[in-house]
C-alpha cells in the first residue's frame, strides 16, 4: 500500500481509471462508490477502508483455489527471478510452460491433448473461431464459416466474442454482433415460454430449434457452435435433462464443430475436473482460463482435439506456420502459476471440496430461501448456486428491471460482510466461492442472504 490518504486514491480513481463493465457518468460523477481492496486471504478480501468481506463470488469466479496462496505467490516469484519472459513463438519454450501443456493435456478430455495458450478467455475464443475458419480453409470448405452461440451464453468482451456473447449489453452501440454470428435458444428452462414442457421435451425443443436454425442459414455456411457447459454470467444455468446430448446429435450430423467454453466450469468448478466429461461433451476444443491460474496471473488457453489438430498440421504443412501468436503466448509466469495452482487443486482435494460443500451451499439456499413468495427457483451445480426473484411465484411474473431487485439485496448482503453478484440480465443473484469454502462460511453466505432478502422484499 502506498502512503496516499483514501480521498487521494479516490480522486485519481475517478478521474483516471477507466473502470470495464462500469457506468461511466455516474463513476465520473461520484453517484456510485468505488472500493479499492488491498489485500485478501482465502475467502476473505479487504478494502482501504478496512472492511473485509466473505468474497462468495471468487473475484470474478476466478480465485478457485483462494486468496493468499503462498505456493503459487512463490512459484511466480522465483519464475521471475530466473526468467520473467521468453517467447513462444518457432518452438521456443520453457520448462514451466511445457509442463502446463502435459498437465492440461491430462486433465483435459480423451483425445485432446494440444495447447494454444493466450491471456484472457475472450482472446482463446478469438484463437478459437480462427482455428475454426482455417480448418474449414484447409479441409477446402470455405463458406463453412458461421459460428452458432447461444442467447444469454458469455464469451467474452472482443470483436468476434463479444457477438457471441448473447447479452444484449455487450452488443449495444457497439455494432454486434458481427454478420458471421448467430444466436440460438437458450436451455434456460426455469424461463421457457410453454410451461407444460417437461426437462426432456424442452431439451428436445431446444435442439430441434437449433435444427431449424441451421436449415434456416444453410447446413454447409456453419462451422460451429459454441456453449458454456453451464451458462455462466447469462444467469448460472445448468442445462436441463438431455440438453447436450440432443444438441451434440445435430452438431454431428452437419459436422459442425464444438466448442465448450470451460473458462469457467475447466478445473474443478462443477465438482468435477473439467464440465465436458460433467455433461458428456465430446468438444473438439476448450477454452480454458480463469481457474487455469486461479487469476493469480492472466493465462487461457484453446485446447485442441487430436482430430482438429491433424487438419491444422496439414494446414501448415501446406502453407507454411500458422500466421497467429501473441507476445504473451505461453507467458512463463502465467505458466508458472498455472502449475502451481492445478498442482494445489490436487494436494488440497479441492475439486472434491467444491463438489460436496458446493452441494451443501446449494441445499442450505434452497432450505432457507426456496418457500420465499418471491423466489423462482434456487438452481446450480457444483460450487455455482443461483437464487433467480420474481414477483409472483404462481404465475411466474419478473420484477421490473428499475426496481433494481438483486442489485439491492447484494448491496444488502454486502453490508452483512457477504459478497455475491447480481447478474447482468434478470433479477438473479450468483454464488461462486473459492473451492476451499468451508460448511461454516457457506452457512454464512446463506444467513446474510436470508436476511437482505427479508430486509429488501
Ligand atoms: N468465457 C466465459 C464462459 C466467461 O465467463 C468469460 C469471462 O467471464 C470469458 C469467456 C471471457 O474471459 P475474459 O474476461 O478473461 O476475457
Amino acid at each position: 500500500t502506498t502512503s496516499l490518504t483514501n480521498d487521494q486514491l479516490s480522486q485519481w480513481d475517478h478521474d483516471h481509471f477507466f473502470h470495464p463493465s462500469t457506468h461511466l457518468g455516474q463513476f465520473a460523477r461520484r453517484e456510485m462508490g468505488n472500493r479499492i481492496i488491498t489485500s485478501a486471504k482465502g475467502v476473505h478480501i479487504t478494502d482501504r477502508e478496512g472492511k473485509t468481506s466473505l468474497d462468495a463470488f471468487a473475484g470474478l469466479y476466478c480465485v478457485n483455489v483462494g486468496y493468499g496462496r503462498t505456493e503459487i505467490a512463490d512459484a511466480i516469484a522465483a519464475q521471475a527471478h530466473e526468467l520473467a519472459y521468453y517467447h513462444s513463438y518457432v518452438g521456443h519454450g520453457t520448462e514451466a510452460s511445457i509442463t502446463l501443456s502435459r498437465m492440461i493435456a491430462e486433465r483435459a478430455p480423451e483425445g485432446m491433448n494440444h495447447v494454444y495458450y493466450g491471456m484472457s478467455g475472450s482472446d482463446a475464443n478469438e484463437t478459437n473461431v480462427k482455428l475454426v475458419w482455417y480448418y474449414n480453409n484447409v479441409l477446402g470448405r470455405p463458406q463453412k464459416k458461421k459460428i452458432i452461440s447461444r442467447w444469454r451464453g458469455y464469451h467474452g468482451s472482443g470483436l468476434v466474442t463479444g457477438s457471441m456473447t448473447g447479452l444484449d449489453l455487450f452488443h449495444k452501440k457497439f455494432d454486434l454482433p458481427l454478420d458471421c454470428v448467430v444466436h440460438t435458444e437458450a436451455p434456460y428452462y426455469f424461463r421457457r415460454e410453454d410451461r407444460s414442457m417437461s426437462e426432456a421435451e424442452f431439451s428436445a425443443d431446444c435442439a430441434s430449434k437449433l435444427e431449424e436454425l441451421i436449415q434456416r442459414e444453410g447446413p454447409d455456411t456453419i462451422a460451429a457452435f459454441i456453449g458454456e457447459p453451464v451458462l455462466g454470467t447469462g444467469g448460472i444455468v445448468p442445462p436441463p435433462a438431455g440438453y447436450w446430448d440432443a444438441i451434440q446429435a445435430v452438431l454431428k450430423k452437419h459436422d459442425i464443430l464444438l466448442i465448450a467454453d470451460e473458462v469457467v466450469t475447466g478445473f474443478g468448478r462443477l465438482g468435477t475436473m473439467m464440465g465436458s466429461d460433467h455433461y458428456g461433451l465430446k468438444p473438439d476444443l476448450i477454452t480454458i482460463a480463469k481457474g487455469l491460474t486461479s487469476a493469480y496471473a492472466p493465462l487461457s488457453g484453446s485446447i485442441v482435439s487430436d482430430r482438429m489438430w491433424k487438419v491444422l498440421e496439414r494446414g501448415t504443412d501446406e502453407n507454411g506456420p500458422i500466421g497467429h501468436g501473441w507476445t504473451y503466448s505461453a507467458h512463463p509466469i502465467g505458466a508458472a502459476a498455472g502449475v502451481a495452482n492445478l498442482k494445489l487443486l490436487d494436494e488440497l482435494n479441492l475439486v472434491n471440496n467444491a463438489r460436496d460443500v458446493g452441494a451443501y451451499l446449494n441445499t442450505a439456499m434452497a432450505d432457507a430461501l426456496g418457500a420465499h413468495a418471491n423466489v423462482g427457483e434456487i438452481r446450480g451445480e457444483g460450487m455455482m448456486c443461483a437464487v433467480e426473484f420474481v414477483s409472483d411465484r404462481d404465475d411466474r411474473v419478473f420484477f421490473d428491471p428499475s426496481q433494481k431487485v438483486a442489485p439491492r439485496i447484494v448491496a444488502a448482503m454486502l453490508d452483512r460482510g457477504v459478497i455475491a453478484r447480481a447478474m447482468p440480465q434478470g433479477d438473479i443473484i450468483g454464488y461462486a466461492p473459492p473451492f476451499s469454502l468451508t460448511k461454516a462460511q457457506a452457512d454464512e453466505i446463506v444467513t446474510a442472504t436470508k436476511a437482505a432478502v427479508d430486509e429488501i422484499l
